[in-house]
């Protein structure tokens, strides 16, 4: 591994920045990155003429595809990285991230996986947000995060971005993150949920929906005179958040949610 990267033009390349002429490269891309295309580029090789150098992650954007949906990069047959300087009559493919299919042996973009998936959400994704730490899956939010701050926490922690912002997906600190396509926050769930293989990692009523804490099992006695009486009268096994205090149960909403991601769970694998 690691022995055939090209990372830039070598002798005998025509560089367009040093020739100042009109080169051109071809392009595909392939699955679910033609969501970012216009019509008449999807699914197609389409032709790029270009006078400026540029890298291969420039250009892949300025045709409007974040590089953090991007897996995998072919340049005339080769695994490139996001360095690679586009030269004339280059040929390339590029691929988004396999779910299945395994490829690792011809990754070059990005370290492995990260094995335990943590996220930082934009500040449009509260509901998201909410649902993911219901299901126990470690998420910072914040209505008043700044791009930089989002960017910053996903890259220092190591955390997958998550945000219907592909300008902030831009960002080259940025390594792991996500286009979120769809607009309902359940259906953004089960998105999520698929995208990043996660159905067996459910963990329900582990964190704290309001501040992401971790959820811990309390007596009924020591919460008693904070419930409602009907909650008083009909649950018996409590969670309380570690930080925030705020206490659980497995209430009828809880329920209905997870009987929705029951329901989605049971679509993706038929
Ligand atoms: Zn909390």
């Amino acid at each position: 591994m690691g022995g055939d990267i090209n990372t830039g033009a070598g002798a005998g390349c025509t560089d367009p920045a040093a020739a100042g002429e009109v080169a051109v490269a071809q392009f595909r891309f392939y699955e679910e990155l033609n969501d970012f295309l216009p019509r008449d580029r999807r699914k197609t090789t389409f032709i790029h003429a270009f006078t400026r150098r540029a890298s291969v992650k420039d250009m892949i954007e300025s045709f409007g595809v974040p590089h953090t949906e991007v897996e995998l990069i072919i340049v005339n047959g080769r695994s490139v990285d996001f360095s690679h300087i586009v030269t004339d009559q280059d040929h390339i493919s590029v691929y988004p991230m396999f779910e299945s299919l395994d490829i690792r042996p011809l990754l070059r973009l990005r370290p492995a996986p990260l094995r335990r998936p943590a996220f930082v959400l934009d500040t449009q994704l509260g509901r998201l947000a909410r649902y993911l730490r219901l299901l126990g899956f470690d998420t910072l939010y914040r209505n008043d995060y700044s791009d930089d701050g989002i960017a910053r926490l996903s890259s220092e922690q190591g955390r997958i971005l998550l945000t219907r912002d592909r300008m902030l997906l831009q960002r080259s600190i940025i390594t792991h993150g996500y286009f979120v396509r769809a607009t309902d926050p359940l259906q953004q769930v089960d998105e999520v949920l698929q995208r990043f293989d996660l159905y067996n990692d459910i963990q329900p009523l582990t964190r704290c929906i309001r501040c992401n804490g971790r959820l811990t099992e309390v007596d009924k006695d020591i919460v008693i005179d904070r419930l409602e009486p009907k909650t008083k009268r009909y649950y018996n096994q409590f969670r309380i958040c570690r930080d925030c205090d705020q206490v659980y149960w497995e209430g009828s909403h809880f329920r209905k949610m997870i009987g929705l991601i029951d329901g989605f769970r049971e679509k993706a694998r038929s």
